[in-house]
């Protein structure tokens, strides 16, 4: 995020970060959502995030103006307007409806109050994985840790040869699957959506490709227990092995 801050700032450019994956976590010192490197930051609320409401999600700012804005935007643009009367108000601009409803403004608030236990469960894991699986295969790679701060990981991928394995995703998917674990893919790029092809034709995304070709997502969230993460250990190692 520095370094896009930097370049974005030279060029005046305003950076609204999707920090959707990176809520609970440090950046350079800084907390995700503070800021520090953009001028707003947004999050999924989605039941599939370290921190859910069901559905919804955040912006946050640390500029006042913006945040006034989107308070407006949020409510049909619509603001109360006291000079004309108590029951009066005006709307200037277009506004929208989305608001999250009290119901789940109130989990929200709940979860982020449990951000440090998930923090540490979270970082615990990863780090079993990273101690276990970092190495054991010419074929399989962890992500490394980042030198750029904390990072609260929404998903914890391995980067798989699959070629080189000499056995394809499905396959390893499914004989992971009958030892109880499941696995996913995230994500397809979005260039290679029929939307997009259509939009701009076929484009070649070397990184993003390369990526997708490999990556496969390990069982990851805090209510994994130790012997869960050894069983997914030892079934990582015996089939990618
Ligand atoms: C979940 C997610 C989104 C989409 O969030 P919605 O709540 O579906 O709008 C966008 N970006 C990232 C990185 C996400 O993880």
């Amino acid at each position: 995020m520095k370094s896009i801050c930097d370049y974005a700032r030279a060029q005046g450019w305003k950076i609204v970060e999707d920090a959707c994956h990176a809520l609970g976590g440090t950046n350079h010192g800084a907390k995700v959502g503070a800021c520090a490197y953009s001028d707003m930051a947004c999050f999924s609320l989605h039941a599939t995030k370290s921190f859910t409401a069901s559905e919804g999600g955040m912006v946050s700012t640390n500029n006042p103006a913006y945040a006034e804005k989107m308070r407006v935007l949020r409510s049909h643009g619509m603001t109360p307007d006291p000079d004309t009367g108590p029951w009066a108000y005006r709307m200037d601009e277009l506004g929208f409806n989305y608001r999250l409803t009290d119901v789940q403004a109130v989990l929200a608030i709940s979860q982020l109050s449990r951000m440090e236990d998930v923090r540490q469960r979270r970082a615990e894991i990863a780090s079993q994985y990273r101690a276990a699986l970092n190495g054991f295969s010419p074929y399989v790679k962890v992500v490394p840790a980042s030198g750029n701060g904390e990072p609260l990981l929404h998903l914890f991928q391995l980067a798989i040869d699959f070629e080189g394995l000499g056995k394809d995703r499905a396959t390893v998917m499914k004989a992971l699957l009958q030892r109880q674990v499941g696995t996913q893919v995230h994500y397809i790029p979005v260039s290679q959506q029929p939307y997009y092809e259509k939009l701009y034709g076929v484009q070649e995304m070397p990184g993003a490709d390369s990526f997708y070709q490999n990556v496969l997502a390990l069982p990851y969230y805090v209510g994994l227990t130790d012997a869960d993460v050894r069983a997914v250990i030892q079934a990582v190692q015996d089939i990618c092995g």
